[in-house]
């Protein structure tokens, strides 16, 4: 299995050629035999939610890396082979802003079919936890060059730009009850 679009065997490095198989187009490796399956990569993140000011504000990381570089998101990255995805989104929390949490307190909010890029397609799971379960001071880390708390009022008022794929989420679980 390969999360982009494969032109030669990852096994023995042949190239492939295409067929149709259970209803789809999809790559064989003639001298394998084999079909080389193209799915999607899983992924975890969290929306921290600081419910204690007047208006709920989300811990946001400015990427300090490609795609995107410059543009908001929400913490959250790929799943390592031996994680739960609770765990994926609680250690790319820490990584990227420094804030720590169980895991065990994520709520989960939903999961989505990103839109691909370059061929790869992502699942994103999402969680959601409120600061109040959360320890640690917001400071950028690995992959974020910036990391803060936002509320959409504030975010509308800057001159920045939130990265689109991410931007419905940063809006609506602000607003979300608890
Ligand atoms: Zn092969």
């Amino acid at each position: 299995m390969v999360s982009r679009p494969p032109q030669y065997c990852p096994r023995c490095g042949s190239p492939l050629e295409t067929i149709t198989f259970e209803s789809r187009e999809r790559k064989r490796c003639s001298p394998c035999g084999a079909v080389i399956w193209h799915n999607p990569v899983p992924c975890a993140g969290v929306a921290v939610v600081d419910r204690s000011r007047a208006e709920p504000a989300v811990l946001c990381v400015e990427r300090g890396v490609p795609p995107g570089i410059g543009e908001w998101t929400l913490p959250g990255g790929h799943m390592e082979i031996d994680e739960n995805p609770e765990t994926t989104a609680a250690r790319e929390l820490e990584e990227e802003t420094g804030v720590s949490v169980d895991p065990d307190a994520l709520e989960i909010l939903d999961a989505t079919a990103l839109p691909p890029q370059n061929g790869k397609h992502v699942t994103m799971i999402h969680y959601v936890v409120d600061r109040a379960h959360t320890e640690g001071e917001p400071a950028a880390g690995s992959d974020a060059s910036a990391a803060r708390f936002w509320t959409p009022a504030e975010f509308d008022t800057a001159d920045e730009i939130f990265r689109p794929i991410h931007e419905d989420r940063f809006r609506t679980v602000a607003d979300r009850s608890e």
